[in-house]
């Protein structure tokens, strides 16, 4: 019920560029045109959370957000958690830097089971959350493991410092849209947004919690991942980027770093709104930033970079390649040479990737954007259709 509320509210939300045109975009110039999002410091509807941060000399920084009376959910409605002596191990792994109780790690474990129930609007603050183990550190600030005390929910706390999104040029701006999208977006593969507030310094992010870590992770242990598992991310890849199609946002920055596993091993796709003022540059010391680009977004004399969202495409195509190799098709070690082979789709496939992936990376790694293969026809190809029972048109678990 609550989902289907939201799909009515999406429906009427859409993306434009500056220039009004709605599918078109120009890289750096995007913004929501949503009515729920204002740019004013003395709106109304701005939530002010009483909890002030420990240093009071800072001056407050003026970061404005959507407001929390837009907000659509709060977390589920309380269910207590069996207490587990089973969880020691993972306690003292992290206990410097945690502050986790029992019921946190068991509910860790548990998480999933919580994530169905029926929402109900909210108002939150930080007092509501029980912070846990760190889950990670990302350009802007750290991520937490969390739990809200009432209803014993499980989330990730993502905590963004006002002072240094104010330091980058269009950040704040990009924060904004990342909460607006993000939370209006509700699908298996999609990573949660379950709501937010801010103190004097900080802005916090309510984030499912995501219990396998990165994919990029998995992907370094393993290697490659063996074909099976690997149409079987792809599948669910296809089936959260036709979704978002739909919903006319295009994610622009998939690869495995942005791509999270939830606790059954399905992938979460994250990291919305952050491509085009935060780039990652975990890749730029290994292996350059420019392996998951398309053509059409790194042609040089870049007045004409204007893209659609057959760019996630040519990105699905990099990573089913990755994801099969254990390396991006157009690597190497100096930036300029991966451009021109982007450039002109120059890749090899090993022998030993099988015909049919073969057949969907060269149909997916086309240079013209309206050539390369649709994603129903991802969904029904039959490397997916081989793998996957269902064409990945539902959450496919991909593990064990
Ligand atoms: P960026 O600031 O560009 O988004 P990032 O993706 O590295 O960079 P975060 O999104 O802040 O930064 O996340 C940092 C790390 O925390 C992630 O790489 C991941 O390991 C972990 N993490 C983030 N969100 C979650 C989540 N919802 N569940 C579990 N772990 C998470
Ligand atoms: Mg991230």
């Amino acid at each position: 019920m609550a989902s289907r509320t939201l799909e009515a509210r999406f429906e009427r939300m859409s993306v434009n560029d500056e220039n009004g045109e709605s599918r078109m975009y120009q890289k750096s110039k995007v913004t929501t045109t949503t009515t729920q999002l204002s740019h004013s410091t003395s709106r109304p509807g701005l939530f002010k959370v009483a909890l002030q941060s420990q240093n009071a000399n800072t001056v407050s920084a003026t970061v404005t957000l959507p407001s929390q009376a837009a907000q659509r959910k709060a977390l589920p409605s309380s269910q207590p958690v069996p207490q587990s002596p089973a969880r020691k191990e993972k306690e003292k792994a992290t206990a410097s830097s945690s502050r986790s109780s029992d019921e946190l790690a068991v509910a860790e474990r548990k998480s999933d089971s919580y994530v169905d129930q029926p929402l109900t609007p909210k108002l939150f603050h930080l007092g509501m959350f029980e912070i846990g183990r760190p889950l990670g550190k990302g350009k802007f600030g750290r991520v937490y493991l969390a739990r809200e005390r009432n209803s014993n929910f499980i989330c990730a706390l993502k905590v963004l410092y006002k002072s240094e999104l104010q330091h980058g040029s269009g950040v704040e701006k990009q924060v904004r849209r990342e909460i607006e999208i993000q939370s209006n977006l509700r699908h298996p593969n999609i990573l949660k947004l379950y709501g937010h507030f801010h103190d004097s310094k900080r802005i916090f992010l309510i984030l499912e919690f995501a219990g396998k870590g990165e994919l990029y992770k998995h992907l370094r242990k393993e290697n490659r991942f063996p074909e099976w598992k690997a149409a079987q991310y792809i599948a669910q890849m296809a089936s959260a980027l036709r979704y978002l199609h739909r919903k006319h946002v295009i994610h622009r920055d998939i690869k495995p770093e942005n791509i999270l596993m939830g606790i059954h091993g399905e992938i979460k796709i994250s990291d919305f709104g952050w491509s085009v003022h935060a780039p990652k540059n975990r890749r730029a010391t290994l292996c350059g930033t420019l392996d998951y680009l398309p053509p059409e977004m790194i042609r040089s004399g870049s007045k004409d970079n204007y893209y659609n969202e057959k760019v996630d495409l040519w990105s699905l195509g990099v990573l089913t390649y990755e994801f099969l190799v254990g390396e991006a098709p157009f690597y190497e070690e100096h930036a300029p040479l991966t451009q021109r082979r982007i450039a002109r789709a120059d890749m090899t496939i090993p022998e030993w990737v099988s015909k049919e992936a073969k057949d969907l990376i060269r149909k997916l790694l086309v240079l013209d954007p309206e050539d390369r293969l649709p994603l129903e026809e991802v969904q029904t190809h039959p490397w997916i259709i081989k793998h996957c029972v269902k064409g990945g048109d539902r959450a496919v678990k991909a593990t064990k």
